[in-house]
């Protein structure tokens, strides 16, 4: 379901449903909540809001554009190689949350598991190739839950947000390409922020 919101005396679409794609968290205040519809100023800790990105930092509430599949352009990262109890836990949260994905051939169509990026067991006959992507992790969304910052991960294999990381498990995290760096560090100062700033 839409949800609209006012500002600078014009109607605006800030989101669907608890993503607020056209909302960033330092614009909640900005807006005049309408009624019958969330306010995300109040109800902040249920709802998920614009991934910041450096290049979008002057856009103002509604104006941003939507890519899909999780409405912004994605933050892709890696778990840094000397974490391995991190990377193993992130593989047994994602056999957890493992949702399907279809593949069709000839006519057939078949439902495998999607595992994120990790290498969990296949089905018996089934083997992964040798171009299969570890790396289909990406930050999509920031939010406030209990008075700390969190990084909404989705999978840009299944495109599904199926993880929630806190910005000190973020630390084990890295951005995926180099030229992000900047991104990345722009990102975890915003999260900083959103702690000071409730
Ligand atoms: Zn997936």
């Amino acid at each position: 379901m839409g949800e609209y919101a006012t500002y600078d005396g014009e109607s605006i679409k800030i989101g669907t449903c608890e993503d607020m794609y056209y909302l960033r968290y330092d614009q909640r205040n900005a807006v005049i909540p309408k009624p019958g519809n969330v306010d995300p100023a109040k109800d902040a800790d249920r709802l998920w809001f614009r991934l910041p990105r450096r290049e979008e930092e002057n856009q103002k509430p509604g104006s941003f554009e939507f890519i899909d599949p999780f409405g912004v352009k994605p933050l892709r990262f890696r778990v840094k190689s000397d974490c391995v109890e991190s990377k193993k836990e992130q593989a047994q949260i994602a056999l957890e949350c493992a949702e399907k994905t279809k593949h069709t051939v000839n006519g057939l169509t078949v439902s495998v598991p999607c595992y994120h990026g990790e290498r969990g067991p296949l089905p018996e006959g089934m083997e992964y190739s040798e171009d299969f992507d570890d790396n289909p992790n990406a930050i999509v969304a920031v939010s406030i839950r209990d008075g700390k910052a969190k990084a909404l991960v989705g999978c840009l294999t299944c495109k599904i947000a199926y993880l929630i990381v806190d910005r000190d498990e973020m630390e084990n995290l890295e951005p995926l390409y180099e030229k992000e760096r900047e991104d990345w560090e722009y990102l975890l100062r915003y999260m900083e922020k959103m702690e000071e700033d409730r």
